[in-house]
């Protein structure tokens, strides 16, 4: 079983593995922060047809949200440069697969991880401590760089020749470009990148959502990645769709309780309000609505309604605000 991110390191984790004849199950894990569009079973169900007919290998998608989302304010081993928490991340994942572990017959685990590659989570000590932390002591194989490496089970056992593994370490790609070639591989992602935390603009929002909402959820963190974004004077917290995809994606991240702000008389934002207490948010919402939609004449009419009301319920003549917008954006 190997932990699978899509990223060139952990295809060829597989291909290795899958030289040797040994059957590989390939784990995606998905938390709103990265991979999350799999979530919808039709788009996993794609996932998993294009990484089979690409690379041949079979991948199982695994959400491990509840999970991450108890980590990720206070990550036992911290937050790498922004608000990404690899070390943690990384045990987790493990866990979670060892925990399927008897699900797909597998005796033993494998990573991408190549020692030296990224500065925190590749170093041999950390390598180290995510094996030790999960649980994992002697059971994960590295097998890019296990021959650097104390060996594992599944090669002392000889299921692993750990001759034939490859010996890789350090920043540079040429190895595992050259492997990518000896595998037929010619379309694989760039490293790096998929992770929001990851981001130095939406760590910052991150951060501040996590800090003021100690409760948020899945839906929150989804949400967090749109448009942007204001915490208003009474508490709200408002979401300005920037175009039309924006739009359209906040139309479908609208919750039960969340109010939709929709300029009425000219083309404009989709907004949506969440964590109203006060409602004379509402008024402040519907000026930064307003700030934002191509106005003919002033005043701006802005419908606010909740999810079900379909932003129809309330109507307020909008001036639209400048002067204050900037201390509300976060
Ligand atoms: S970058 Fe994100 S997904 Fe990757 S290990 Fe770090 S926290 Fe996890």
């Amino acid at each position: 079983m190997v932990l699978f991110s899509g990223g060139l390191d952990s295809i060829l984790a597989c291909k290795v593995l899958q030289e040797q004849g040994i059957k590989v199950t390939a784990i995606k894990c998905i938390t709103p922060f990265f991979s999350y569009e799999l979530k919808d079973d039709e788009r996993a169900r794609e996932y998993k047809e294009v990484i089979r007919n690409k690379y041949g290998i079979d991948v199982e998608v695994v959400d491990i949200t509840p999970e991450y989302l108890s980590m990720i304010t206070d990550p036992p081993h911290g937050y790498g440069r922004y608000l990404n928490p690899c070390i943690d991340c990384k045990i987790l994942m493990v866990k979670k697969a060892m925990s399927l572990m008897d699900r797909y017959g597998a005796s033993f685990l494998a990573t991408g991880e190549v020692l030296g590659q990224r500065p925190m989570s590749q170093r041999r000590d950390t390598l180290r401590i995510i094996e030790r932390d999960s649980g994992a002591d002697g059971l994960l194989l590295r097998p890019l760089s296990a021959r650097f490496l104390k060996p594992t089970s599944a090669e002392e056992s000889g299921v692993v020749d750990r001759s034939m593994l490859p010996e890789i370490s350090g920043r540079s790609r040429k190895e595992q470009i050259r492997l990518a070639e000896h595998y037929g591989i010619k379309d694989y992602p760039a490293p790096a990148g998929g992770c929001v935390l990851a981001d130095p603009i939406l760590s910052k929002r991150f951060k501040r959502i996590f800090y003021t909402w100690p409760d948020f959820g899945p839906e929150d963190c989804v949400l967090g990645q749109v448009g942007r974004h204001f915490m208003l004077p009474g508490g709200s917290w408002l979401v300005v769709g920037r175009n039309r995809a924006e739009n359209q994606a906040l139309a479908t991240l609208i919750g039960e309780n969340d109010y939709v702000l929709k300029v009425l008389d000219c083309p404009g934002p989709l907004c949506i309000a969440r964590r109203v207490k006060d409602k004379s948010d509402l008024v402040v919402a519907a000026s930064i609505c307003a700030r934002y939609a191509k106005v003919k004449s002033l005043p701006v009419t802005i419908g606010v309604g909740l999810r079900d009301e379909k932003g129809q319920n309330l109507v307020i003549d909008a001036i639209p605000e400048d002067n204050k917008i900037h201390s509300y954006m976060f």
